[in-house]
């Protein structure tokens, strides 16, 4: 199915509309799912012509491509015809006439029907303000659907996500917002479910019986890069546990939706985040571990504070690591060890789940070496590999009766990755078909702010000595402490 849509794109200029929204666009195009009735209209403040707008988005789409020719390709250049630029302040209210001037015109060129996507892809301190004008100065259609995307961060606290939230649902419902969290747009992460419901072998086993404790580890082996400025005021905490975290712990504990749509899963993805509890000041001190990076062993890379952009004396985090616990029905009890942090001896995003020990080891007594039994553990890769891993004990070949681990694995292959579609190439298609699986509820949203605004809380009203780990490593010692103290160890060292 086509969609006629417009989309408004607020902050046309910018880092994201360039590197990800214009490319995925594109993609939507080159595989017909936009056809020749859809338009853009991108916005910032700088005084671009179209025909300026029609190259940056060509150059957009040459940067991201695999096909070296695609700027100058026939089909480039159409899908950049698509695309008008119009000069922007979004707190000037007379621009927004010109704006829905605009929209008008090509509602009527393009036959639109009056669909509209507006894109804020600009900082949420202009969200209010932006869905107020589309209001007020009537941009939102009252025929054809009117959906608002917004990115992170929403909010910065609950108090803050509460009025941020306030202000956007004064001019759009809750069934018109699509929160993005591009996590939830990742191939191996809606796969999570398929996982869970698709396979009895299990579902049968994902339980407290069963399962000894779940691992979630989002690492990244680079710096804060040129983010410093938006990282000095964000942290590790509120950059990826609020929300890709959090969202990820929800898919892995939720009960079984009754059937796959947007209501019941997004309705069970807030009572599994309902279910995490919520610590006191001093359970989170006990629970949740911060960290800095310093320099690397070879002293070649800065650390955190050296970093341009950043406070000598910042307090800030880089890395987190947390248990959480869950109430949430057969799940009661399985802690959840959480991480993430910059700076790490590898990027690897993945999800260990480990299975308890077998009971009454009969191998122990009759083995001729070492008996003990490994956890079966359950892996799936993230990225930037993406697949699965299952660790059995089996007979080791020998005479007698020696046990030995072994691992079953899938891996995508790079040709296999390159035909998943990106996660925003995803998203945007899902919010052109009205599907928001893969968005986030403000019900998800706001318990995921209750839950660490207690650990911000309790970090911001006590200072620590950083930095506290090595670059290269993967982070400060306390964050294994906080399974050896559980007698338990991550799966994933370095
Ligand atoms: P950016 O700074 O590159 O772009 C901001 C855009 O807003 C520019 O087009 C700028 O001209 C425009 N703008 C600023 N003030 C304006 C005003 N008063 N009136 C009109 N236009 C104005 O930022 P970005 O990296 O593209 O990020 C945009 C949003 O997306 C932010 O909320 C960011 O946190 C979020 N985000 C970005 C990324 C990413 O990969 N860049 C990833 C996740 C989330």
């Amino acid at each position: 199915m086509t969609q006629q849509a417009l989309f408004i794109i607020f902050g046309g200029t910018g880092d994201l509309a360039y590197r990800k929204l214009y490319p995925s666009l594109f993609r939507l195009y080159e595989k017909g799912y936009l056809k020749d009735d859809f338009a853009v209209i991108g916005t910032a403040r700088r005084p671009w012509t179209n025909d300026h707008y029609h190259e940056v988005v060509m150059n957009a789409i040459a940067d991201d491509g695999h096909e070296s020719d695609r700027t100058n390709s026939e089909i480039a250049r159409k899908f950049a015809s698509h695309f008008y630029y119009q000069s922007h302040n979004v707190n000037d209210t007379e621009h927004y006439v010109a704006l829905r001037k605009l929209a008008d015109k090509l509602d009527e060129k393009y036959k639109l029907n009056g669909n509209r996507i507006y894109y804020l892809a600009m900082a949420p301190r202009f969200f209010g303000t932006i869905a107020g004008h589309l209001k007020s100065e009537k941009l939102i259609t009252d025929h054809g659907y009117n959906r608002l995307i917004i990115e992170k961060p929403f909010g910065r606290d609950f108090e803050t996500a509460k009025e941020l939230n306030d202000d956007i649902s004064a001019a759009f419902s809750e069934d018109q917002i699509y929160r993005i969290d591009h996590y939830l747009g990742k191939e191996a992460i809606q796969s999570i479910a398929a996982l869970r419901f698709g396979n009895q072998v299990i579902e049968s086993l994902w339980n407290k019986e069963h399962i000894d404790n779940i691992q979630i580890t989002l690492a990244e082996s680079l710096g804060v890069e040129e983010r410093a400025g938006y990282y000095e005021t964000a942290g590790a905490l509120r950059d990826m546990v609020q929300n890709h975290i959090l969202q990820i712990v929800s898919l892995l504990t939720m009960q079984k939706p009754s059937e796959y749509t947007a209501k019941e899963l997004r309705d069970r993805k807030v009572e599994a985040l309902q279910n995490i509890k919520v610590y006191s000041a001093k359970e989170a001190s006990k629970n949740f571990v911060r960290g800095q990076y310093g320099e690397d062993a070879e002293h070649e890379q800065l650390d955190y504070r050296h970093e341009e952009g950043t406070d000598e004396h910042s307090q800030i985090e880089t890395f987190v690591a947390g248990k959480l616990e869950t109430t949430n029905g057969n799940l009661t009890g399985v802690p959840i060890y959480i991480r993430t942090g910059k700076r790490l001896a590898r990027k690897s995003t993945q999800i260990n789940v480990v299975f308890k020990d077998t009971t009454d080891n009969i191998f122990t007594a009759t083995g001729e070496q070492d008996t003990k039994l490994e956890q079966n553990v359950l892996t799936l890769y993230v990225e930037p590999d993406q697949g699965y891993q299952l660790d059995l004990n089996v007979k080791n070949g020998s005479q007698g009766y020696g046990i030995m681990p072994i691992h079953l694995e899938y891996h995508k292959t790079s040709a296999e990755k390159a035909k998943v579609p990106e996660a925003y190439e995803k998203l945007i298609h899902d919010a052109l078909d009205g599907n928001r699986t893969n968005f986030a509820h403000w019900h998800e949203v706001a318990q995921a702010w209750r839950i660490v605004d207690v650990v911000r809380q309790n970090w911001d009203s006590q200072k620590t000595d950083f930095p506290n780990y090595v670059s290269g490593t993967m982070g400060p010692k306390a964050a294994q402490e906080l399974l050896t103290r559980d007698h338990r160890d991550w799966v994933f060292g370095a």
